[in-house]
């Protein structure tokens, strides 16, 4: 079985065709699925769709592009979406240097205001960086007693490292099967206990199907990847994902 920890399923392409998208994920057993918001508006659709599927959990979070449209009383509503079973942590959050479409510093004050909620809630924290990796690092140690994970990892290992260190577990999606990745040498180095596998639907479909609308079917793909790279068994890599996805986000 595998867990998909990062899709977003309340898009156009994939909602409208959610019981075909799900079926082709059984498929591939594909069995359980966590649908990641990334502002106020679309983690109460993801919420909708948790809440009508047993496998399937949400995540409520202001993404760092949309952290410039946040509205007063938003952590209101994050403490109030939270309040519901299939919630099951904050994201996803985090900062974004490589487009910038929020100014850094609103980035960064969105980023540490919603992690004191996972703090308070003692929730784990679901987070994107893209060149941000030393304001990352900052910000976490200020904040130990939270975990989580670090989504779509891209960084290098001494940022794998650091995260590691202060129990974030790190998740790859399909660009570990991109022909320019350099994330091999990286992956060598994450024990087993620590690691996910995610899609990041509709975006960043793995080879071969790459450019195309991704769907959390294809993890599978992730996970053959990971084991090959890592020289373990297909069975291997599913069996620690999924109990590592069970372990953070304390599922069922
Ligand atoms: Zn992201
Ligand atoms: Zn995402």
């Amino acid at each position: 079985m595998l867990t998909d920890t990062h899709c977003h399923l309340f898009y156009d392409n994939l909602k409208n065709d959610l019981e075909n998208v799900l079926s082709r994920a059984n498929e591939m057993n594909v069995t359980r699925f966590i649908c990641v918001g990334t502002n106020i508006k679309d983690s109460k659709e993801s919420l909708s769709i948790s809440e009508d599927n047993q496998n399937i959990f949400s995540s409520v979070g202001v993404h760092p592009h949309d952290s410039k449209d946040i509205e007063e009383g938003y952590i209101e509503e994050i403490y109030e979406l939270m309040e519901f079973e299939s919630m099951i942590a904050i994201g996803e959050i985090g900062l974004d240097y490589f487009r910038n479409i929020s100014d850094p510093e609103i980035q960064k004050k969105v980023f540490r205001q919603q992690i004191e909620v996972a703090q308070d809630l003692n929730r784990p924290i679901i987070f994107h960086n893209r060149d941000a990796d030393s304001d990352i690092i900052e910000i976490l140690s200020d904040y130990p007693e939270v975990i989580g994970v670090a989504h779509c990892f891209s960084s290098t290992i001494e940022t794998a490292n650091s995260l590691l260190e202060m129990g974030y577990y790190i998740s790859f999606s399909g660009n570990i099967t991109f022909k320019n990745s350099h994330l091999s040498d990286v992956i060598k180095t994450i024990p087993m206990d620590r690691i996910l596998v995610e899609t990041d639907s509709p975006y960043l479909s793995p080879e071969p199907h790459r450019g195309k609308t991704n769907e959390p079917s294809r993890v599978r793909i992730v996970a053959e990847k990971l084991a090959e790279i890592k020289n373990v068994s297909f069975e291997d890599i599913a069996k620690y994902t999924h109990e590592n996805a069970s372990e953070l986000f304390q599922l069922p």
